[in-house]
């Protein structure tokens, strides 16, 4: 370490070869040097940190080297590093390439200094190149002394100008140009590279832990290599996926994996106490959010290996998703990244963010422990081929998974062949685990059972899915954030609208009007109802109602719960037997006459 260079410099892409991620625009340089296509000026474009300047570098230092000699050898475009002017190069003293930062030196006196230079030829190799960094930043008046240098170059000279904003380049130079696009270097490319470097500087590193760094280096090589440097010095050369969580400050995976369990499972409590933990360790809530709705997302597209590939993380962690996946529908996660996304658009405005925050994760439980998606006989037949096509991208070995994490769900035959060894002594207990197996391939889908959450809401899957519908329509277009307030009174005008439409359905069009809605948080409206039948009638015109109330009252928020409840003494007036009992009770002299008369009534 006495000699410490920065990794950024030490290993900065000497040749086309080794820059990272930018293979499309590498391959065009290259080829336009083999045809001998030269443009006099260039525009990188392009995020910071992503091989702009490197390039450029890359691409002055070949096409002077002297030994590159396409008429003999067509296909080595990489600059020799041997002759005097990749030497030059290499030690920073070439004369061939001048380098202007633009944000520090934009005025016209720095330009014409450098206009002034262009005159003379290269003394040795064949092109002068002016690499000119961040060049929106030029004043006008730069930018109009440069302009009739780059209209009318020199042929031994070329320009490469750079800059991250590529917006702020006025059209009279775009138009001279020829532009390329650099982009965001992936996640894996970056770990990739970073394992290189750690393999070089023989620094023992996780795989996890440099995906996370990558991550965290949003696409900027740069960036992801001095967040290495330092790791290596806190971390004395032991760079573990836990170093990097705690230095880097990032919410680990293993804190969502437990919190969407506990989604399954309907227990609020280890929801709010892991949520707690979290604060404690001193993570602001928009942040968690961030990392909850990243999680969620990462499951929904883990469902198919045509999009699993999007998910930027190592290869233990993808798998860990793949296995978690199947156990939630799409259906949930859809909801729960809404309710997710809605806490994150409304965390700012809030007065306390943290009950914000844990009546959203309240919602997640309680939508969650509705619904274990039981394996439905035909995804049975696909598994195995996800499960293959898998363990082929799949390099390493793969971690069992934790107690808490997901069962894998294996398919039956898999099961069948390999059936749980028991241990005679631990009858009880093999027994246990065999029917746990049984319970996961169960090829009939389970009955969907609502665990009462004690939130007055008990979402099934069949009203979850007419959710997706009224939040999905077209009258929703540019809506989705209006919220007016409304009175119960407002309300009730307006559902007396709807309860007046379904007269030719009776037993809803009663109860419904005798019973009042109420008005929850988050304007849902829950209406009650005393039978699954009710419920289902009702569901089915859900999508009509949430659209009456939220384009009556002008609130496109408002959503509708239905709660099935007790009869009432009230309600039990629908039968003609509740109604004579109700009127025997006002007038006795009713129950007399019936036992003198030895009445019988035909309920
Ligand atoms: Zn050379």
């Amino acid at each position: 370490m006495e000699n410490f260079i920065v990794s950024a410099r030490k290993y900065r892409p000497a040749t086309f070869d080794t820059v990272v991620g930018q293979k499309a625009i590498t391959n065009t340089l290259i080829n336009a040097i083999k045809n001998h296509h030269l443009a006099q000026a260039y525009l990188f474009t392009g995020p910071r940190g992503v091989g702009k300047t490197t390039s450029a570098r890359i691409f002055a230092k070949t096409i002077n080297c002297l030994n590159i000699n396409l008429e003999k050898n067509p296909d080595q475009i990489e600059p020799c590093n041997v002759c005097e002017s990749c030497l030059s190069f290499s030690q920073n003293a070439s004369f061939n390439i001048m380098e202007l930062d633009a944000a520090s030196n934009n005025s016209v006196d720095d330009i014409r200094r450098l206009v002034d230079q262009v005159r003379i030829p290269p003394q040795v190799g064949k092109y002068k190149v002016y690499i000119i960094d961040e060049v929106h930043m030029l004043s006008q008046a730069a930018f109009n002394a440069f302009l009739k240098t780059l209209e009318e170059p020199p042929s031994y000279v070329k320009f490469i100008l750079a800059t991250t904003e590529k917006h702020k380049i006025i059209p009279t130079i775009l138009s001279r140009c020829q532009v390329f696009d650099f982009k965001r270097i992936s996640v894996l490319d970056i770990a990739n590279y970073l394992k290189y470097v750690a393999s070089k500087e023989k620094v023992e590193a996780d795989e996890e832990a440099l995906h996370l760094i990558a991550q965290k280096a949003d696409g900027a090589m740069r960036d992801a290599l001095s967040i290495f440097d330092q790791l290596v010095s806190f971390t004395s050369g032991r760079v573990t996926y836990q170093n990097v969580v705690e230095n880097l400050h990032v919410l680990d995976y293993d804190y969502f994996f437990r919190i969407t369990d506990q989604f399954l499972s309907g227990d609020i409590t280890s929801v709010l106490v892991i949520y707690n933990e979290i604060i404690e360790r001193g993570f602001d809530g928009q942040h968690f959010l961030i990392g909850l709705g990243e999680h969620l997302r990462n499951l929904l597209i883990s469902r198919d290996t045509a999009t699993i590939d999007l998910l930027e993380t190592s290869v233990s962690i993808k798998q860990k998703y793949f296995e978690n996946a199947t156990r939630f529908s799409s259906a949930f996660l859809l909801k729960a990244l809404d309710l997710n996304n809605q806490c994150d658009i409304n965390y700012k405005s809030s007065n306390n963010k943290r009950l914000l925050i844990e009546i959203a994760l309240m919602q997640m439980v309680a939508l969650g422990s509705g619904i274990v998606e039981p394996v439905v006989p035909e995804n049975i037949p696909a598994m195995p081929v996800k499960k293959k096509a898998f363990k082929e991208i799949a390099s390493e070995p793969v971690p069992t998974p934790t107690p808490a994490a997901a069962p894998v769900v294996k398919p039956m035959e898999e099961v069948k062949q390999n059936p749980p060894i028991e241990v005679k002594a631990e009858a009880s207990v093999s027994v246990v685990a065999e029917e746990k197996i049984d319970e996961k391939i169960e090829p009939v889908k389970m009955p969907r059972i609502s665990k009462p959450v004690g939130l007055g809401i008990s979402l099934k899957t069949e009203e979850k899915i007419k959710e997706e519908e009224v939040n999905s329509d077209a009258y929703m277009l540019g809506n989705e954030h209006i919220a007016d307030v409304f009175t119960q009174e407002k309300l009730d005008t307006v559902l007396l609208k709807f309860i007046e439409s379904i007269q030719s359905q009776p037993s809803l069009y009663a109860t419904l009007k005798s019973n009042k809605a109420i008005m929850q948080d988050d304007f849902i409206v829950e209406l009650q109802v005393y039978n699954e039948a009710q419920r289902s009638a009702l569901t089915d015109k859900k999508f009509d109602l949430v659209k009456l109330l939220r384009q009556e009252l002008n609130n496109y928020k408002i959503n509708v719960a239905i709660k099935v409840i007790e009869a009432q003494e009230s309600a039990k007036l629908f039968s003609p037997a509740d109604k004579f009992n109700a009127m025997a009770q006002k007038n006795p002299n009713l129950n007399k006459l019936k036992e003198n008369l030895s009445l019988e009534l035909d309920f």
